[in-house]
């Protein structure tokens, strides 16, 4: 079973003696680095010029270096920029300013696992990853509550460095709900598998599947949309409370008949095969060497993919039945956005990137 470990095994005094640079005020960034203020911690904030984000860590009121100095100011380097821009980052401007003591912190293990960043043996490289959108991390932090974080050493050159990541880890909250103990590649494979089989990949599949399914037979969109997607929210809810177990209960008994009859014929043991496939491409890193690939193309693929993803009927359907339903909270994201939206910015771009990173 997992170690799990709570406020009493973190002393908070170890992250208040460091200076802490937080690389990035995104998602992420801009919790860990508010939190992490309001636990008494010195944090600076590391962002480029020309950073759009730099406007919104001046208004909290955070002094803002440009990487390079942050990276020579800082003990601990919190790189929370996203994954595909870290190896460059860490290129130029970290790697550069590196010195005994230090201690690299990451939210996701991808660059360190993968070996697209290898920093020197004489620093700490330590993983704090708490399990949930940044936006989370900092309302439930302010409503006096944590969010469950994983905790992995993948160097400990100081041989404090598990300690300084539980010190961390309780500056930022974590320690209030649980920090999980892991390796980097633990969890970088199973947050890579989760989201292509299940979160992302395996759920948006299902979901067209079966709207498009009904919407070839002849029924109407809009009740294909509702069916297949809206409906999905409330059952999540139900098993996100009590499990599986919870939504049967709560779900007719005709419903539950045909999730005992119906799940086998959709997920088959050709689908445990494929499912099988994709974990070893994960971890032989065939994946993470195609989507390296990928990005320094100049996502020629993903790009295409997103498009015609993003004009898919279910879409369509959708953005205008959810602008009649205020209490969904809707955002609409144009087929070539690339930025937060303008309305609701940071709920928009944390759900998409809850368990998507
Ligand atoms: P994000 O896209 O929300 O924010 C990125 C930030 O980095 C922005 O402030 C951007 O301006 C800045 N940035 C971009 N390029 C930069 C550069 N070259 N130099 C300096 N700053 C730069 O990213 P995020 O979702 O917060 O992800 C950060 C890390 O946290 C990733 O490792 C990710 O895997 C991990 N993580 C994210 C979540 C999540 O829910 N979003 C959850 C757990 C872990
Ligand atoms: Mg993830």
């Amino acid at each position: 079973m997992a170690t799990i470990y709570y406020e009493n095994s973190a002393d908070l005094a170890l992250i208040r003696g460091k200076k802490v640079a937080v690389f990035g005020y995104g998602s992420q960034g801009h919790a860990h680095a508010l939190n992490l203020r309001d636990s008494g911690v010195q944090v600076r904030i590391a962002l480029e010029l020309q950073s759009r984000s730099r406007s919104k860590a001046h208004e909290a009121g955070f002094e803002i270096l440009v990487p390079k100095d942050a990276a020579a100011w800082g003990d601990v380097l919190v790189v929370l920029v996203p994954d595909t821009v870290q190896p460059k980052l860490y290129q130029e401007a970290i790697a550069p300013a590196l010195s005994a003591g230090k201690t690299l912190l990451f939210a996701h293990g991808f660059n360190i696992h993968f070996k697209t960043i290898a920093p020197p043996a004489n620093v700490d490289v330590i993983m704090i990853a708490p399990k949930s959108p940044g936006h989370r991390v900092r309302e439930i932090f302010a409503e006096g509550g944590g969010t469950p974080g994983l905790l992995a050493v993948h160097q400990d050159a100081s041989g404090k460095a598990k300690s300084l990541a539980l010190s961390y880890a309780q500056g930022i909250g974590c320690t209030r709900a649980g920090v999980i103990e892991t390796t980097f590649a633990e969890e970088t494979e199973t947050d890579l598998f989760g989201e292509q089989a299940v979160l992302c990949g395996g759920v948006s599949a299902l979901i067209k599947a079966g709207f498009e399914t009904l919407v070839e037979a002849g029924y109407q969109p809009e009740i294909a949309y509702f069916e297949c997607m809206h409906e999905l929210k409330l059952i999540v809810d139900l098993m996100y409370r009590g499990g599986l177990n919870f939504m049967r209960y709560s779900v007719s008994d005709t419903a539950e008949y045909g999730d005992y009859t119906g799940g086998p014929k959709v997920v088959t043991k050709e689908t445990y095969a494929a499912l099988r496939q994709m974990l070893a491409d994960v971890r032989s890193g065939d994946f993470a060497r195609q989507w390296i690939a990928e990005n320094e193309n100049g996502r020629p693929w993903f790009n295409q993919v997103r498009s015609r993803e993003r004009e898919h009927l279910i879409e369509q359907v959708g953005a205008k039945l959810r602008s009649m339903m205020p209490f969904v909270n809707p955002v609409s994201i144009r087929p070539d956005q690339t930025e937060a939206p303008p309305q609701g910015a940071a709920e928009a771009k944390d759900e998409k990137k809850a368990v998507a990173v």
